[in-house]
């Protein structure tokens, strides 16, 4: 259990800075990835939230992919589900940036999790 605690911190430390006071408040969510016991890997997206279910938010982004018929590139829009914790769901709105980290499939579309959020206060960089 104890490895297991200190992995899951390596792999969440650089997340959730934006949402530090959310996190301070405990929640039960056993598939929250810094109260529960659910771990984080792999890609990471960042995208807007477009959105908003229980225990769940529509993230889109763009990305570029290559077409070589045409030997150009072209812009796809990616939508993805990603699983909001309990702790942060008060924190993640409609029309903000979030950032989401891969996990284990928590159903057929959920393989996501909201780890942390940009643009606090409204102010865009
Ligand atoms: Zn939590």
């Amino acid at each position: 259990m104890e490895t297991e605690k200190i992995a899951m911190e390596k792999a969440t430390k650089n997340y959730g800075k934006n949402l530090a006071s959310a996190i301070k408040n405990n929640c039960k969510d056993q598939k929250c990835p810094f109260h529960g016991s659910l771990r984080v890997r792999g890609k990471t997206i960042q995208g807007t939230v477009t959105k908003k279910f229980p225990k769940r938010v529509v993230i889109v982004f763009e990305r570029i992919v290559y077409v070589r018929k045409y030997e150009r590139y072209k812009k796809t829009r990616i939508k993805i589900h990603a699983r909001l914790p309990d702790c942060i769901s008060n924190e993640i709105n409609i029309g903000d940036t979030a950032i989401a980290k891969e996990c284990r499939p928590l159903s057929k579309i959920i393989h996501f999790v909201v780890v942390d959020k940009l643009n606090l206060g409204g102010v865009k960089k």
